[in-house]
This record gives C-alpha cells, structure tokens and sequence, in this order.
C-alpha cells in the first residue's frame, strides 16, 4: 500500500511540478541511503519519497492518483517489496530498473526526471541517456512583465545528429535490439546478497547495439552545435517565475528524449510602480490644497499612458484611490488595480499673497479646528 504521495513529499494538493520537485530533492538527499548506512526508517523513506515522486511528476499519474486514489496504482507500481532487491519492487514505477547511481544522478540534476517512463512506462533503458536539462536566467523590466516579451539566448548543446537521424548508425537506421540485455539496457548484477540493476555493459544501457558507428557523431547520435532559441516571456509573468520549453534542452544520446529549456524570469524592480501581486502601487504628490479642495491629477500609468484622477475633497495623505484594471495582466485574462497612494508636496516659494493666505488658515483652523472641514 503505498502512502498519500502528496503527505509524503509535505506539499499541497494543488502543489506546481516545480515545488513538487523542489520537496522530492530536498527529501531524495535527506534520506539517500549513502546519507543514512544500515538505517532502516531512512531508507523506506528513500522508497516512499520515490514512489511518491513517480506519481506526482507524471500528470496522468497525478489525475489518476487524485481521481482514484491508491486503486490508481493496484498490481502496478509500489507495494510487494521484491525478494533480494533491497530497493524492492518500489522501484517498479522507474522504467527498466534504473539501478541505484542512475537514480541518484537524477537527482542530482536537480531537474528533469522526466526521462524515467510514462504511464507504466516500459521504455527500456534508452532513458538513461536523456538529454540534459539546460537553466537560463533573464531580468527584465516590469514594463516588459508588462507587455510580455521575448528573450533571446544564445547557447551551444547536443542536438540529434541529422546524418544518422539520431540513431548513431552507419546507414541511419535503428541498430537492433542487444542480444545481451535483450534490449531492455540493464542486466542484473549479485552484489552479496543483493541482486542489483546496472547499465548493461555491452551496449551502455542503450539497448541496441550498434556494428557501425556513424561517422559524424561516433555513435552518440548527437553533435554540439550553436542554437538560438526565442523564449516567449508571457505577459503578466511574475517574478522568480520559471518557464519550461519541453524539449528544447539537450538531445538525448541515441534517440532518447531530449531534456528540457528551462528559464528564471526576475522582474527588476521598477522606480515608479510598485508591484503586489497583480495590482500596482503608484505613490502621486499632491498639493496641500488640491487634497482639501479636491481636483485632478494626472498619474503615469504602466502603458506609458496617462491618466486623469479625481482626488475627493479631504483627501488624507496615506490614503489609496483606486483605479481599476490598471494594473498587471493576471492568469485570468483580465488585470489588477492600480492604486494612487497619496503622498503631498510642500510648497517652498510662497508669495507674500499666499502666505498671508496660509497664515490665515493655520490661525483659523486653531480657533474654530471643527469647522474647516
Ligand atoms: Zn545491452
Ligand atoms: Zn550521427
């Protein structure tokens, strides 16, 4: 019976991939068996965390899991530890046995995971060589968080070899299955008592073996090559947002699936506005008198407009007016608010005519205080 994948990993039910994958690699090492030698609660907290983890980062596994609960797993995944694998059958969920150092070298990635099998996944080996995820950052304006935008990087990474299509052969073609492993890509191993999972050595956990290695990439399928990619900066991105371009990362080794192109997004901070979640503060001196008076002003909004604002007589300093839509786009297809904090300006020229005006109005308000206002 395995446990509730989400209790296990400590995150919410509407948990993103990305805070998923952040709780399972802080738990992944917590409890690594290198970590914690001989210790048993550890390492059957290394098995729940994986097994939680092979649920919640594959979404059809999520929405069967979250629609049927546990039955979503029966005779599958989890459950029925295995007689002399001390990682029993727990591991079932990653796709071909991956052995241990595999799984850990995922993690180490500190992305990804994806390569190991989809739904019940039987995709052999070939996922051992997927292709690296690759991380860039970008900082832009809050105008551009604005607008959206595009961010252009430049970067050189493996990508499929097109002389032989990927498959690392001679005459381009797939290499057929290795006759050791029979194309699974491990073979197991006896290490004491265990019986252990490893890369089959024939073929390098590629399950194929290949007689005549293309020329241009010595086999590997991929060549390093200089690429240019257009990330779409969504409009409304918040800041620290992470974008992920599924399969523009690293191609994978001998047709394997390609890493993912992931790219932090920082929102610099703007001098005007002030951001708090999807709506804007904008903070507008005004005179003494307008704010007793009341009056317009004319505000700077974040599309380089221009807005005129009612200011109500009595208007206190601290105080927000509110103009509504003008703030960020939201996830929802509309926008925030702007809000005009009111903040005011002293006057430093004063004529003799004004002053005398001011001074008229301190020495009243402190006679009849109650009537001003
Ligand atoms: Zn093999
Ligand atoms: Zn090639």
């Amino acid at each position: 019976m395995n446990k509730n994948p989400y209790e296990v990993l400590g995150v919410a039910r509407d948990a993103s991939d990305a805070d998923i994958k952040k709780a399972y690699h802080k738990l992944v090492m917590k409890y690594h068996p290198d970590k914690n030698p001989g210790d048993k609660s550890a390492e059957e907290k290394f098995k729940e965390v994986n097994n939680a983890f092979d649920i919640l980062k594959d979404p059809q596994k999520r929405a069967a899991y979250d629609r049927f609960g546990d039955a979503a797993f029966a005779g599958g995944n989890g459950a029925s530890a295995g007689a002399g694998n001390p990682f029993g059958a727990g591991f079932s969920g990653f796709a071909g046995g991956a052995g241990m150092d595999d799984i850990l070298r995922e993690a180490m990635r500190g992305f990804g995971f994806d390569g190991f099998g989809g739904f019940g996944g039987a995709r052999g080996g070939m996922d051992m060589n997927r292709g690296r995820d690759l991380l860039d950052n970008v900082t832009i304006s809050l105008r551009d968080a604005y607008f959206g935008t595009t961010h252009t990087v430049k970067f050189s990474s493996n990508v499929t070899c097109d002389k032989c299509n990927g498959n690392g052969t001679d005459d381009g073609k797939p290499a057929p299955k290795c006759p050791r492993c029979g194309g699974s890509g491990v073979v197991q191993m006896r290490q004491g008592f265990f019986a252990v999972e490893h890369p089959c050595p024939e073929c390098n956990g590629l399950g194929r073996k290949i007689s005549k290695k293309c020329s241009k990439c010595d086999g590997t399928g991929v060549v390093h090559k200089q690429r240019t990619l257009d990330v779409k900066i969504p409009a409304g991105v918040a800041d620290g947002a992470r974008l992920r371009l599924s399969g523009q990362g690293e191609a994978g080794q001998n047709g394997a699936a390609p890493g993912d192109f992931y790219i932090d997004v920082h929102v610099a901070v703007d001098d005007k506005f002030e951001r708090v979640g999807d709506d804007l503060i904008y903070r507008a001196d005004v005179p003494f008198a307008t704010l007793a008076l009341g009056g317009e002003i004319d505000v700077p909004t974040i599309d380089d407009k221009e807005l005129s604002v009612k200011v109500p007589a009595g208007t206190q300093i601290g105080a927000r007016l509110r103009v509504r839509g003008k703030g960020m786009p939201n996830s929802r297809g509309g926008f925030g608010d702007m809000y005009i904090e009111i903040a005011m300006t002293v006057p430093t020229k004063l004529t003799e005519k004004q002053k005398k005006a001011l001074a008229e109005f301190a020495g009243g308000s402190k006679s009849s205080k109650k009537s001003w206002f």
